[in-house]
């Protein structure tokens, strides 16, 4: 017996995957709009299968968000503040390096991830120096961090380029960018969510300047707020062109917008993204994104169930132990503040697949077979 699964209508773009061929923006468009969820969540299996194998990645890393106070008030934010606002914080180098000393308890402890808000009397040799000081304490510890917004941010209120900012920082330790702040690549939508920051060119441009350098970054889309399907289909056409042009993303991350304490769910009433948008938007991305190797399922965002199952849309990484996440927390993230490595590694097996530790490279550590 065959069974054939296509929905009436998707035949021709069931063919174009099964040939790899490059979908369209109208396929993409046409791939929200399909009803068909498990079809959907099949095909992106398969392509993922194809392309990853059964490895899932994860690595054991500590989240240094150096600071909340932020002076660009995004609409969906619930982590920036106002230096006068109750819970406004701001480290010292050695807050940070405490951060990092108590995340180290973890023998198994690879990578940091600093990303911050932007803070209005911070020098970019405020941000350098932390920076410095955690790769001079740690010098095991991988280093990624700073957004495409903080690094055009860094560049306008030191007067250099993207470009000198990043050889700084590249000095200082850094060795991969995060992906955080490409939101949707509108400036419509920038226009109305965080008219403050860094526009779709300039984090754009970011990236690119980070992947000429050789310093590779991950890109990421923050979806389920004010955006139209469409604007979700330009953004992911954007990342793959400029993926076709560098080479240097290595991973995908979707986002869903969680509207807890944030001014725009107050100012909009929206609500949370549902499980079917986000296990859509996860299986789209791996479709439509056929050059970038890895999808991340951000567990922090989606919850652990949710990104579990996301293991069979598309997604062949579930980001890592983190070490006390606030960012999504203050937006009101009901997932733990972390997961422990076994925790992880069980979520992973019990999905059927191969558990690695990596570091923030993608290097594989250790395979946990
Ligand atoms: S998203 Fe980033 S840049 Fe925007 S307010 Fe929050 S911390 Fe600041």
């Amino acid at each position: 017996m065959s069974i054939d699964i296509t929905p009436r209508g998707y035949q021709d773009i069931a063919r174009k995957i099964e040939n790899g061929e490059r979908l369209t923006k109208d396929d993409g468009l046409r791939l929200f709009a399909c009803p068909d969820l498990a079809w959907l969540g099949a095909m992106a299996d398969a392509v993922r299968r194809e392309k990853c194998g059964d490895i899932v990645y994860y690595n054991v890393n500590c989240h240094v968000n150096l600071t909340n106070i932020c002076k660009a008030h995004c609409k969906f934010c619930a982590f920036g503040r106002d230096a006068e606002d109750k819970g406004s914080y701001a480290m010292s180098v050695e807050d940070a390096i405490a951060v990092v000393e108590d995340a180290k308890k973890d023998p198994h402890l690879a990578g940091l991830h600093v990303v911050s808000g932007l803070h209005p009397d911070w020098s970019f040799e405020d941000y350098e120096g932390r920076l410095a000081a955690l790769h001079e304490r740690f010098p095991d510890l991988y280093l990624k961090g700073f957004t495409g917004v903080e690094l055009t941010h860094f560049a306008k209120i030191s007067n250099r380029t993207v470009t000198e900012v990043l050889q700084r920082l590249q000095k200082a330790g850094l060795k991969a960018i995060a992906g955080g702040g490409a939101e949707i690549l509108s400036d419509r939508v920038r226009g109305i969510l965080c008219p403050d920051k860094a526009t779709s060119g300039e984090w754009l441009e970011a990236a690119r300047a980070a992947h000429k350098l050789g310093i590779p970054s991950n890109a990421s889309m923050l979806y389920g707020h004010i955006e139209t399907i469409e604007e979700r289909v330009d953004h992911l056409l954007s990342l793959r062109e400029l993926q076709d042009e560098t080479g240097g993303f290595m991973t995908f991350i979707c986002f869903p917008f969680l509207p807890a304490n944030t001014p725009l769910a107050k100012e909009r009433n929206l609500t949370q993204t549902s499980m079917w948008d986000d296990l859509r938007t996860m299986a789209v991305s791996r479709l439509m994104l056929d050059n970038f190797k890895n999808i991340k399922a951000y567990w922090v965002m989606l919850t652990v169930p949710v990104a579990q199952i996301a293991l069979s849309f598309g997604a062949n990484d579930i980001d890592g132990t983190v070490h006390k996440e606030t960012i999504m927390h203050d937006a009101g993230a009901t997932s733990p503040k972390a997961l422990t490595e076994n925790k992880i590694i069980r979520i992973i097996k019990e999905a059927g697949r191969i558990p690695a530790a990596v570091d923030a490279h993608m290097n594989i550590i250790e395979m946990i077979e």
